[in-house]
């Protein structure tokens, strides 16, 4: 990935940004908040997209505005605004998931905002009340199922998943994973914590192993003929259909996607997202560059590049993603799924999903 640099500011301290997966360097003890002569935007992210760093030198040039890209793993960005606290030169946090999202609004980092434009490119389901969050691209967790071994027609809901005729069929990632506790929060948000406790147990005693891997895996695990059918986030089916590796082509090619609960709530969307920033020394700029990742043209880039569904509701989505059919999705808010991640946890826990 593409290294960005500071143009004028590497006299008054030195950030390095840092290349995908290595670690990010700490900055010096006196980061520069603002420069006077060249205007920025400083955004700390944990994605490794070439598309974001396409559109940041777009921004750039029809703006005028640098963007700073500060790469990491999300506990280490994380931990890094804790440790920087108000003299953190970080303006927005870009990540995945609501869960993530709450994570660093729950701690504090985050600022309230007011943007016509946002409001009007980004449904209200899938950015915070306060202005203090926005969903970018969206994602839906949806149920895949064998090609040869299972009919569409005995498949409903989530919810259905729990049900014994799926003994032993079931693949699943671990509830360590914020995809799975964002899904279990929306089935708590509709259904209650009793219900939902219930279903997770019921999922457990249908999972044909102890969960483990990636949302890869568990499409792998379908393709080995080990489970029949799976929960996975939906961009993935289309990176393992457009993968270099063979064997996760062909993986990829022996499912479909189903998208649950048609009848009732939709299937459940999540979002990968910018938080503005509390202390954020340049806040115009960064509701700027959001303003920008919302409209049209970047949106088409955004959701092009990674198999997702643009949140902008007049942007359609690639055509491989458009092939899967349109679907109903679930507009409970985002921010309800959020602060119900901790109840989420508790219900795994107690219904024994490792
Ligand atoms: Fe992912």
């Amino acid at each position: 990935m593409k290294k960005l640099q500071f143009l004028g500011l590497l006299a008054l301290s030195t950030i390095i940004f840092t290349s995908c997966f290595s670690d990010i360097e700490t900055v010096s003890s006196e980061p520069n908040k603002k420069d006077e002569h060249t205007k920025v935007v400083n955004i700390y992210t944990d994605r490794h997209y070439d598309v974001d760093v396409e559109l940041y030198t777009q921004f750039e040039k029809e703006n005028g505005i640098k963007v700073n890209v500060v790469e990491g793993k999300t506990q280490e960005l994380l931990e890094r605004l804790e440790k920087e606290g108000d003299n953190s030169i970080a303006d927005i946090y870009f990540t995945a998931d609501i869960a993530r999202l709450f994570q660093a609004k729950d701690a504090g980092f985050f600022q309230p905002s007011n943007s016509e434009i946002l409001e009007q490119n980004i449904p209200s389901h899938l950015r915070g009340e306060d202005g203090s969050w926005y969903g970018l691209t969206k994602r839906a967790r949806v149920i895949v199922f064998s090609k040869d071994r299972v009919d569409p027609t005995q498949l409903s809901s989530y919810e259905a998943l729990a049900n014994p005729e799926w003994k032993g069929r079931v693949a699943v990632r671990s509830s360590a994973n914020v995809y799975n506790q964002s899904l279990l929060a929306s089935i708590i948000a509709n259904c209650g914590v009793d219900d939902s406790e219930k279903w997770a147990k019921g999922v457990v005693a249908n999972m044909y192993q102890a969960p483990s891997g990636n949302d890869r895996d568990q499409v792998k695990a379908i393709y080995a003929g080990k489970a029949d059918v799976a929960i996975v986030n939906t961009y993935y089916v289309g990176k393992l259909l457009n993968s270099d590796d063979e064997l996760e082509r062909i993986a990829g090619e022996a499912v479909s996607i189903y998208y649950p609960n048609q009848e009732g709530r939709g299937a459940h969307v999540n979002v990968s997202g910018v938080g503005i920033i509390k202390s954020a020394p340049n806040k115009e700029n960064a509701i700027k560059l959001i303003e920008f990742l919302s409209a049209k043209s970047s949106q088409t880039k955004l959701a092009e590049a990674n198999y997702e569904y643009p949140v902008n509701p007049g942007v359609k989505a690639s055509e491989v993603v458009q092939s899967w059919g349109d679907f109903k999705e679930d507009t409970t808010a985002l921010s309800k799924i959020g602060s119900l991640n901790t109840t989420a946890i508790k219900v795994f826990d107690r219904a024994g999903w490792e």
